[in-house]
C-alpha cells in the first residue's frame, strides 16, 4: 500500500529516516502512527524504528538524549522537534508474564514487527510512504479487527498487559477483538495479576476516553479482566450500570466520580480506592471530596457554603456527572452561582488575622480561627457586609460575648 500524501508530522520527521539511510541503516515509521494514517486519525506520536544500534544512532545525530537506551530508544532532537528512535529488537526473555527488562537488538525489521502486540500495530512505512505489512495489518484495520501477531495465547503469556491493550483499543478505535484473540484473553485473564497498577491505569485512561467506552467496559466484564482493576471485583453489576450510562467524551475525572457513586463509596472509601489505583494526589484530592456532595446534589442544589468549600472545579465536575445519571443539570447556572459568591477564599474577607489582633489587642488563639470562620459563613450568606469597619465591629462584639461567657 502506498500513502499518497504523508501527513505533516511524518514529513517533518523524514530527515531522521533519510539521515539513518544515508549511513546505510534501515529506518521506518512504525506502530500506532502508521495505523492512524490508514484510519485517517489524528497522529499522536511518530515512532521510528531502525537497524542502527543505539550507540550508532547517537553517533549519527548531533543532538540526542538517552531516554531508554536499555530498551533501544534514543531521543533525537532535530529542527525543534523530538523523535523516539528505537532499534529493531526482539523481546525473547519474558519473566513473570511481564515485559522483559532486557531486549535483544536485531538488524531485521521482520523480527521487530513480529514482537509487536497486534497485527494492526505491526506495520512499518518507509520514507516514500510505502507501507510494509507482513501480518495482515491493513486488512485488520479495514475490517476494524484486533488480532494478536502469531499465537494470541503465547503473546499474552509473554506480556499479560496486551490483553488489556486489546480491550482499550476496542474502545479507543471502536474495533472488535478477533475470536481466537478474544478466547485467549478469556483463558488467560488471571495473568493480569502480574501487571503493575501503573500500566493498568494507563490503559484504563485510554479505554475511558475512547470512541466507544461502553464497548471497552463490556469487554472488561465479559473477559473477566475487570477483576484486575482495584475495586471492580465486587462491583460487577455496578460496572454494568456504568457501561450503560457512559458515552463517548466522558473525561477521566467524570468516570472516577461516576464509578464512586455507582459503587456507593463515601469520600473516605473513594480516597482509599483511588490510592489503590495510584492516582495522583491532585486527582484524589479532586475526586474524593465530591463523592458525598454528588449524592447531596442529586437531591437538591448545593448551598453557598458548599459551593465555597468545594471550589469551582469540583462544583462543575459534580454538575457535569449529573448528565450521566439522567438528572437535570445546568453547568452555566452553577458556574454563575459560584462566581456570584460574595467571597471565594478566606483572604477575600476585608479583615485578616493581623488586623484583628492589632485592633482587638489580642494574641492569636482559637478565637481568631473561630471568628474568621463565622465571618466567612455570615458574609457568604449575606448576613454581614464584607466591609472592614463592619467586620471589626462584629469582631469586637464577638470578643465581648466571649469574655462575658467566661
Ligand atoms: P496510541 O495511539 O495509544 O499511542 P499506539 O499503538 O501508538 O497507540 P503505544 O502504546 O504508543 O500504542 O505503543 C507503540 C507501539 O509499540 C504499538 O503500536 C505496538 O506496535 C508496540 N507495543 C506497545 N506496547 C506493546 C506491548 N505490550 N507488546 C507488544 N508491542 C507493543
Ligand atoms: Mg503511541
Amino acid at each position: 500500500m502506498q500513502v499518497r500524501e504523508l501527513p505533516n508530522e511524518f514529513k517533518k520527521a523524514l530527515p531522521v529516516l533519510k539521515t539513518l539511510e544515508q549511513n546505510n541503516y534501515e529506518a521506518y515509521f512504525v506502530g500506532g502512527s502508521v495505523r492512524d494514517i490508514i484510519l485517517e486519525n489524528k497522529i499522536n506520536d511518530v515512532d521510528i524504528a531502525t537497524s542502527a544500534f543505539p550507540k550508532e544512532v547517537k553517533s549519527i545525530f548531533k543532538s540526542t538524549v538517552d531516554i531508554g537506551i536499555e530498551h533501544g530508544t534514543v531521543l533525537v532532537l532535530l529542527n525543534d522537534s523530538k523523535y523516539e528512535v528505537t532499534t529493531f529488537r526482539t523481546e525473547s526473555e519474558y519473566e513473570d508474564f511481564r515485559r522483559p527488562d532486557f531486549v535483544t537488538f536485531v538488524r531485521s525489521l521482520e523480527e521487530d514487527l513480529k514482537r509487536r502486540d497486534f497485527q494492526m500495530n505491526a506495520l512499518a512505512m518507509n520514507n516514500k510512504g510505502e507501507i510494509i505489512d507482513l501480518f495482515n495489518g491493513i486488512t485488520d484495520i479495514k475490517q476494524k479487527r484486533i488480532c494478536a501477531v502469531g499465537k494470541a495465547e503465547e503473546r499474552f503469556n509473554e506480556d499479560a498487559l496486551r490483553m488489556l491493550r486489546a480491550i482499550r483499543f476496542a474502545s479507543q478505535l471502536d474495533f472488535d477483538i478477533e475470536n481466537k484473540t478474544y478466547t485467549a484473553i478469556l483463558d488467560n485473564y488471571e495473568l493480569l495479576q502480574h501487571i503493575s497498577i501503573e500500566r493498568i491505569y494507563q490503559e484504563w485512561c485510554k479505554l475511558i476516553q475512547g470512541l466507544n467506552p461502553s464497548k471497552g467496559i463490556d469487554l472488561l466484564i465479559s473477559t473477566n479482566c475487570y477483576v484486575a482493576c482495584p475495586g471492580f471485583k465486587n462491583n460487577k453489576d455496578n460496572l454494568r450500570k456504568f457501561s450503560q450510562k457512559i458515552k463517548k467524551g466522558i473525561t477521566e475525572k467524570q468516570s472516577w466520580l461516576l464509578l464512586a457513586y455507582l459503587f456507593n463509596f463515601s469520600n473516605k472509601e473513594t480516597k482509599n480506592w483511588l490510592k489503590k489505583w495510584k492516582c495522583s494526589n491532585n486527582l484524589i484530592n479532586t475526586i474524593a471530596p465530591c463523592s458525598d456532595y454528588l449524592k447531596i446534589r442529586l437531591k437538591r442544589s448545593l448551598t453557598k457554603l458548599e459551593l465555597y468549600e468545594l471550589g469551582l472545579e469540583k462544583v462543575i465536575l459534580i454538575e457535569s456527572v449529573l448528565k450521566y445519571l439522567n438528572s437535570s443539570y445546568d453547568l452555566e447556572k452553577v458556574e454563575r452561582n459560584y462566581n456570584n459568591l460574595t467571597i471565594h477564599k478566606l483572604t477575600d474577607l476585608e479583615v485578616d488575622g493581623k488586623i484583628l489582633m492589632q485592633v482587638l489587642n489580642k494574641k492569636p488563639g482559637k478565637w481568631l480561627g473561630d471568628f474568621l470562620s463565622l465571618a466567612k459563613d455570615n458574609v457568604l450568606n449575606k448576613k454581614w457586609d464584607n466591609d472592614k469597619e463592619f467586620l471589626l465591629k462584629e469582631a469586637k462584639q464577638y470578643i465581648k460575648n466571649l469574655e462575658e461567657i467566661k
